[in-house]
């Protein structure tokens, strides 16, 4: 049995029950097995056993009242997953389905995305089985606080930097922020990215993730002669990442035609109404049903998954494993060229299969959606320097940043011989930042 399969194996008989975390480390080690020959000493070295391992796993109780006086409780995670090219450096996710699992997943991920950005950022992740959805602004902040209560110690500024993800945005990261600020008298509160502008937080860093992924898709297409112009976009999710990546692909000249959230899409023939969506999402915080009721000739669809829509790009932009294999097979009979990962792990083994035999441009969630942590390092920057950059210096950085991991993942994937294999070029390129710097200082 080789290197790899070994590893995997010893992977999950080490974390049982840890599905999604097995699935993010076998993709990564079924194509990390060409280094090996090239360079046995990351092998004596143990740098990917190492590398599987989170340096530290966190886990903790957050007690909190809620609205009626009851007292709930809920469980905290921090993943500090590999600290080799700096501190660590992930979101903090909110969302019931959270569990160690998907915490580690999330943190190897997002290690090896980090190694991607050329920024001095290692990896960790967060969240808590908490949902917010239905709950009062007064509810969200106490259940906040008392998460910070929990997890102030472990974090700081040099440490450690949590950021939002699924169910955190701008209010929760405040209120977190705030908590902590009280905790330690750490002023301005540097330890967490994604603030308000009012107090630290960088320009740029809500839309990074979508505008990013759009960069890195459009540079993919122009490298096949297309672009985003005059093409059918099929988005998933309502989120963040969902609603600026679709102002982003309005922008370049593209179409974005759908948007979906956990109860069903929105099917838009004519291209979103984008001011319209981010005041539902963002302002109103409604469900997407409003939009059919405020948009002529929109339909909602209860239910769907939008990959049954025809279009000529898909990004899938709401969490993992939401592009099954039956809508690979849908999109690859409907045309579809390209697929660029917004979300985290969104489309399953098998689809990612899919797509590569059919020959479309498929740009991994580690890669694609790498412009919200590089945001996020930008405003860390901002925050040690006590500066405040424009939209225009923060958007011109990003750009600068995607193209440069286009380029890092094509020429590996060329390098190791399969040039159109960008899971391939995104995992090597990242381990390789990531196994130099841990070979560089010994075995810690
Ligand atoms: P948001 O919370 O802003 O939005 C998430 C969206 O996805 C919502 O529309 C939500 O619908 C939908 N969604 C979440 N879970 C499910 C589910 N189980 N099934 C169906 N739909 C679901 O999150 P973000 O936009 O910030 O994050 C989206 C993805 O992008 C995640 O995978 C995240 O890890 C990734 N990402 C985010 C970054 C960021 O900067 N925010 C950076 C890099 C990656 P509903 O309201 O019904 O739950």
């Amino acid at each position: 049995m080789s290197y790899t399969h070994e590893l995997l194996e010893r992977v999950i008989a080490r974390s049982p029950g840890e599905p999604e975390f097995h699935q993010a480390v076998r993709e990564v080690l079924e194509t990390l097995a060409p280094i090996f020959t090239k360079r046995p000493e990351y092998i004596r070295w143990k740098i990917l056993d190492r590398m599987v391992e989170p340096e530290r796993l966190i886990s903790f109780r957050v007690p909190w009242v809620d609205g009626q006086g009851e007292v709930q409780v809920n469980r905290g995670y921090r993943v500090q997953y590999n600290s080799a090219i700096g501190p660590y450096k992930g979101g903090i996710r909110f969302h019931p389905s959270v569990s160690a699992s998907v915490i580690k997943f999330l943190g190897f991920e997002q290690t090896l995305k980090n190694g991607l950005t050329g920024l001095p950022l290692g990896g960790g992740k967060g969240g808590s089985d908490f949902d917010p959805k239905g709950k009062t602004d007064a509810e969200v902040m106490a259940f906040c606080h008392s998460f910070i209560n929990a997890l102030y110690r472990y974090i700081g500024s040099d440490t450690d930097v949590p950021a939002g993800d699924i169910g955190v945005g701008a209010r929760e990261v405040g209120y977190m922020t705030g908590q902590y600020k009280r905790l330690t008298g750490n002023l301005p509160g540097g330890v967490f990215t994604g603030k308000a502008p009012a107090f630290g937080g960088s320009l740029g860093r809500p839309q990074a993730t979508g505008y990013g992924l759009v960069y890195l898709t459009e540079d993919l297409l122009g490298r096949k002669g297309q672009s985003f112009k005059g093409k059918k976009v099929v988005i998933s999710g309502a989120g963040n990442v969902a609603i600026y990546a679709a102002e982003k692909v309005t922008q370049l000249g593209g179409i974005p035609i759908t948007v979906s959230d956990s109860s069903g899409y929105i099917y838009d023939a004519g291209g979103l109404d984008i001011a319209l969506l981010k005041e539902i999402k963002f302002n109103r915080k409604e469900r997407l049903t409003a939009y059919k009721e405020a948009k002529p000739g929109s339909e909602y669809k209860a239910g769907g998954l939008v990959w049954e829509v025809p279009c000529d790009v898909a990004l899938p932009c709401a969490t993992q494993n939401e592009l099954p294999k039956a809508g690979a097979e849908a999109l690859v009979k409907n045309g579809c060229k390209a697929v660029g990962e917004g979300a985290n792990m969104p489309s399953t083994p098998e689809s990612v299969e899919i797509f590569q035999k059919n020959g479309l441009i498929f740009a991994p969630g580690k890669a694609a959606n790498a412009g919200g942590v590089s945001v996020s390092g930008l405003e860390m920057s901002q925050n040690s320097m006590r500066q405040a950059w424009s939209f225009e210096q923060v958007d011109t950085a990003l750009q600068g940043i995607m193209k440069g991991i286009v380029r890092q993942i094509t020429e590996a994937a060329e390098t190791y011989g399969q040039p159109d294999n960008l899971v391939l070029g995104a995992n090597i390129a990242g381990f390789l930042r990531v196994a130099d710097a841990m070979m560089g200082q010994g075995v810690v």
